[in-house]
């Protein structure tokens, strides 16, 4: 179907509200998401975002692609709360990141990599190490056309990556430290540590690169 009439057909069914999400395994997850060029009118365009945050919210998630909710178009939208202690805050850099949405995203390292464990809501139930640079500069259009280049640092960088990777078809497992994959229990009971530093050590995986 023309991801127009696909757009149109998600908002007629759940509109205003959280939309099932896709999970691995669904080839539009793997595909090259199309670019947002107008296509869909400012309307529809709007009324997918508010799916996308409220399907974030009732993950609830940091972050949600359009392809995970079985859209192969480029938008994507963000927002942490960061409800985490203070000293895995610091060693993380992660920091309440108020919602925004992200159309036509692209981002390039601003230095060097940094591992920490991440999960998908498309692959619940287990987490991985991945290395990525700490700091990227993320360039994103708004919903009013506004073109913006941030430097992003800490977790919002890393989140900014994941969302933008799914739009090229990326899941996080493809730059996973694989010997890191843990179930999430698992990580509750023994790798809840600020840094993977145990953990890499423990199951044999680099910590960074
Ligand atoms: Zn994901």
């Amino acid at each position: 179907m023309e991801t127009t009439a696909l757009v149109a057909e998600l908002v007629e069914k759940y509109r205003g509200g959280p939309a099932p999400l896709v999970q691995v395994g669904d080839p539009v997850l793997r595909q090259v998401a199309e670019p947002v060029a107008g296509q869909l009118g400012a309307e529809l365009l709007g009324e997918l975002v508010e799916i996308l945050f409220a399907t974030m919210r009732a993950a609830p998630g940091v972050g949600v692609a359009a392809p995970q909710i079985g859209i192969p178009l480029r938008v994507a939208v963000l927002g942490d709360p960061a409800e985490v202690s203070e000293e895995v805050a610091v060693a993380r850099g992660r920091r309440p990141l108020p919602e925004f949405v992200i159309v036509n995203p692209e981002y390039t390292a601003d230095a060097d990599e940094i591992g920490f464990y991440e999960g998908c809501l498309s692959m619940p139930g287990y987490q991985a190490v991945v290395h990525r640079p700490e700091s990227v500069l993320a360039t994103y259009t708004d919903l009013d056309g506004v073109r913006h280049t941030d430097r992003l640092t800490g977790w919002p960088a890393r989140i900014f990556q994941h969302e933008t990777d799914h739009l090229a078809g990326i899941v996080y497992l493809d730059k996973a430290q694989t010997r890191s994959v843990t179930t999430n229990d698992t990580l509750k009971e023994r790798w809840g540590q600020p840094t993977p530093a145990a953990a890499a050590q423990a199951l044999g995986f680099a910590q960074n690169p």
